[in-house]
């Protein structure tokens, strides 16, 4: 429920998330929990003004919320109800197009106040999504056809324009996975901003350029965290595995070392300002915490005593 949400606290919230990726959506979710409770009295607001106002609500899902939960006439667009919108109408411009899609707000906001507004979008966005569909409409079946001027002109694959393809961000990870006699994981806290942002994770340095020299940067995470265990040593680093991961945004180079502390150090708690909080914990203990896919990963296939150096590992 929105107060069962609102009352949770973060870390539960970004572990029961895990795996979902989209991270900034869960804390979106979970602040605007917080702000229904307290300004709208626990019920998620009708108004579409309102609805903008919580943390994570743009246009299309406060339209969504009002249509489809409230029954009010509000539009929503997305890539399937641009394509469907460009095609009957025949406009040959890019789905980004600026004007184009202010055009299709108002064209899906007109078709809203037509219909029952919560089946008139669901309709459209269908429609898109199983008929209208971007490399192959199935014209013939389709519902619009007679008023369809893409379909009359065979203008299809120019509307919408296809879009020039993005190059995907490179970022390389170094992370080194250190246990101590116990068996427990040193974890940190990644920082605010950037990609998995407050998630757990083992000791990493983040790289947008590749590099010779991965060993290199293992020894100065090996350094780095010596100093902040309090000069307890830490053994030889070994390659342990080299993979890829892919989000939706870049393609992460992982290659992941292994070591082992010595020597006891000063046991503390350990709260810096550039990782937020660190420390050891037990494998069922770093289970609950919220972290990336990959990451989980890395501590599983440590557990397991994976060790794969070969490039199959990609995924
Ligand atoms: Fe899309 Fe073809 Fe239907 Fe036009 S007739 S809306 S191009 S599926």
């Amino acid at each position: 429920t929105v107060r069962a949400l609102a009352a949770a606290d973060e870390h539960e919230v970004l572990a029961a998330w895990t795996g979902l990726g989209y991270y900034r959506r869960a804390r979106s979710l979970h602040s605007a929990a917080r702000m229904i409770v307290e300004r709208f009295g626990g019920k998620v607001p009708e108004d579409v003004a309102f609805l903008r106002e919580l943390p994570g609500v743009g246009r299309y899902t406060a339209g969504a919320i009002a249509s489809i939960a409230y029954g009010h006439a509000e539009p929503i667009v997305d890539g399937n109800v641009i394509r469907v919108l460009f095609r009957v109408h025949g406009k040959e411009l890019a789905a980004d197009d600026r004007e184009g899609v202010a055009w299709a707000w108002e064209r899906a906001a007109l078709l809203a106040e037509s219909g029952p507004p919560d089946l008139v979008n669901e309709g459209l966005m269908e429609l898109g999504a199983t008929v209208c569909t971007p490399a192959a409409p199935k014209c013939g079946e389709c519902p619009v056809r007679k008023e369809c001027v893409a379909a009359r002109d065979g203008t299809q694959s120019r509307c919408p324009r296809p879009k020039s393809v993005a190059r995907q961000r490179e970022r390389w990870q170094v992370c080194l996975v250190v246990r101590d006699a116990a068996g427990r994981f040193f974890l940190e806290r990644r920082a605010n901003g950037g990609l998995w942002e407050g998630l757990w994770q083992v000791p990493t340095i983040e790289r947008d350029t590749a590099s010779a020299s991965w060993k290199d940067h293992a020894d100065a995470l090996a350094l780095q965290l010596s100093k902040r265990l309090g000069g307890a040593g830490i053994g030889a680093r070994e390659l342990i595995a080299e993979f890829q991961f892919k989000t939706t945004a870049c393609r992460v180079h992982f290659r992941v070392f292994t070591s082992e502390r010595r020597g006891k150090g000063r046991a503390r708690a350990f709260h810096t300002a550039l990782a937020g909080e660190s420390g050891w914990f037990t494998s069922r203990e770093a289970s609950g915490l919220p972290m990336s896919s990959p990451m989980r990963r890395v501590i599983a296939d440590n557990l397991r005593g994976v060790v794969l150096t070969n490039r199959r590992r990609a995924t």
